[in-house]
């Protein structure tokens, strides 16, 4: 196949010969073809709505979006992406910190009653629905109530908040796993079941949502457990909004600094030294316009393709 001028084809790879199309998308635009699963009446979804971006969302979000009669959710969720569902009844069910445990069950009961008046609910939760969002206790009651169901999981902040910062979840030479962590209970407490010093040791990078609170306790824990202060950390606020901050800092600071910062949740809290790889994937401050820090940020001394 004659090649374009400009056009980079890898060796073995053909380009796929291309539809045209609007290049942006644009609110015409039909779902792409395919077997888009109908709503029914008197079903629940569940849903997750990414963690800001409404561009996180996914094409099944989009599709329940667009047929709902009755849209709950929750106040992590950015109201843009209600604009998706004109057509419905937006029902806001936030609730932030400390003691959900009798309006959770409110909000579930709530979903039952919409079921069964035959409306077709989508329930819109922040990130994943799975992930330190109760969904599988709203899911459990429908069932329990012999409400149907069905699951859209969403990008949790925990990944692509992370993502938004310039930082990998997981990145080769620093980590081979990761663990996530809820920064306090349902009593608004640290976690007491959590053994942060098996967390400390076990895991190079550790992801810890709703850590705002008690990020004092949470930093020494782990210094406590061996981990050194001058570890890398990163506090990601409302990631991937308009209001997006990102403070690079380390285990023994990072209390302090977030404090003098002003920052506020939402925010995930990364420990482990993937968060330099923020000084070479900073693609938004690059976007901007600012030039990677350092391209090598762990010292490999090699092109990072060499295995
Ligand atoms: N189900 C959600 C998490 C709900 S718990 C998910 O999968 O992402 C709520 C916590 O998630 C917040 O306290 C914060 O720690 C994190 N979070 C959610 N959205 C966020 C965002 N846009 N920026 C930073 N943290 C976020």
């Amino acid at each position: 196949m004659p090649q374009k001028p400009g056009q980079c084809v890898a060796p073995g790879l053909s380009p796929r010969p291309r539809k045209r199309h609007n290049r942006i998308m644009d609110d015409s635009l039909p779902l792409p073809t395919g077997h888009w699963p109908e709503m029914q009446p008197g079903w629940v979804w569940l849903c997750g709505a990414g963690p800001g971006d409404p561009g996180l969302l996914t094409l099944h979000a989009l599709n329940a979006l667009r047929q709902a009669d009755v849209v709950i959710y929750d106040a992590l969720v950015q109201e843009a992406i209600l604009d998706w569902a004109p057509q419905a009844e937006h029902i806001y069910a936030g609730k932030r910190g400390g003691k959900p445990s009798a309006k959770q069950r409110d909000i579930s009961l709530r979903l039952v009653d919409l079921a069964r008046a035959g409306k077709r609910v989508l329930r819109l939760k922040g990130g994943d629905p799975f992930v330190f969002g109760r969904g599988g206790e709203e899911a459990q009651t429908l069932v329990q109530h012999s409400v149907p169901i069905r699951i859209i999981p969403g990008i949790s902040a925990g990944i692509g908040g992370l993502a938004y910062a310039g930082i990998p979840v997981t990145h080769r030479d620093v980590n081979q796993s990761v663990t996530f962590v809820t920064g306090h209970d349902q009593s608004g407490e640290t976690p007491s079941s959590l053994d942060w010093a098996s967390i400390a040791k076990g895991s190079q990078v550790i992801v810890i949502y709703m850590g705002m609170k008690h990020v004092e306790r949470i930093s020494g824990a782990l210094m406590d457990a061996g981990r050194p202060a001058s570890e890398p950390c990163a506090v990601v606020c409302s990631a991937t909004t308009g209001t997006q901050q990102v403070l690079e800092t380390t285990l023994g600071t990072m209390a302090e600094d977030i404090a003098q910062s002003g920052m506020e949740p939402p925010a995930i809290l990364c420990v482990g030294r993937s968060v330099l790889m923020r000084q070479v994937l900073d693609w938004q401050g690059m976007m901007a316009g600012e030039a990677p820090r350092n391209t090598d940020p762990l010292g490999r001394g090699l092109p990072a393709e060499s295995a």
